[in-house]
């Protein structure tokens, strides 16, 4: 009690769906004690001919990995933001996350909503371009299937049920969840492992 959840398990994602400038689902990867991030602007697709342009973000401490709530407009990431998935990963047998200096991951998601079979490969940067572009796809497994009826179905936080909107008018505060451990998500975590969403391999 008391350790942060990182170092109990080591391997957790999540996404949040945010509402800022421009609506996107940040895909964040536990990796050496930080969450890796990546801004996926039209949202997860389970298709595998569906490709996604994911924009690398800045590292976030795992400390945001439980929040949900309303950034003030002019901070850093102003908007709404919902826990729209949250789970564990694994790098596919044989790979491993230090992959991701190489500019490619191929990984499994045990998540509520992403499971199976997931690959993120970095676009050839452009003379003159600051961000980093990947595109996030996924694999053909059980868990893949044609279409975006990921993101258009899935509307609720895995957190609190809420909608965007409900989250958005939520005058509690701006940040409601902060800082506040989910000890039922921690004890379904311990027992979920992302390698079983890839056994078949
Ligand atoms: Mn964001």
């Amino acid at each position: 009690a008391g350790e942060p959840l990182a170092s109990e398990t080591g391997n957790r994602f999540i996404v949040q769906k945010h509402d800022a400038t421009r609506l996107h689902w940040d895909l964040r990867l536990e990796v050496d004690g930080v969450l890796k991030s990546w801004a996926v602007t039209k949202g997860p697709s389970p298709d595998p001919d569906i490709k996604r342009l994911a924009v690398r973000t800045e590292d976030h401490p795992m400390s945001y990995a439980d929040f949900e709530g309303v950034i003030p407009k002019g901070e850093y990431g102003g908007g709404t933001v919902m826990l729209w998935d949250r789970g564990t990963w694994q790098p596919i047998k044989g790979k491993s996350a230090s992959d991701l200096e190489e500019g490619h991951l191929h990984f499994c998601l045990e998540g509520e909503r992403m499971k199976g079979e997931w690959l993120l490969i970095r676009l050839k940067q452009k003379p003159g371009e600051k961000r980093e572009n990947w595109l996030l796809r996924k694999l053909q497994d059980d868990n893949a299937e044609a279409g975006d009826g990921l993101v258009q179905r899935e509307l609720t936080s895995v957190l609190t049920g809420r909608s965007m909107a409900e989250i958005a008018s939520d005058k509690q505060g701006e940040y409601p969840l902060a800082g506040k451990k989910d000890d039922a998500f921690l004890a379904q975590m311990q027992k979920a492992s992302a390698r079983n969403a890839c056994k078949s391999r």
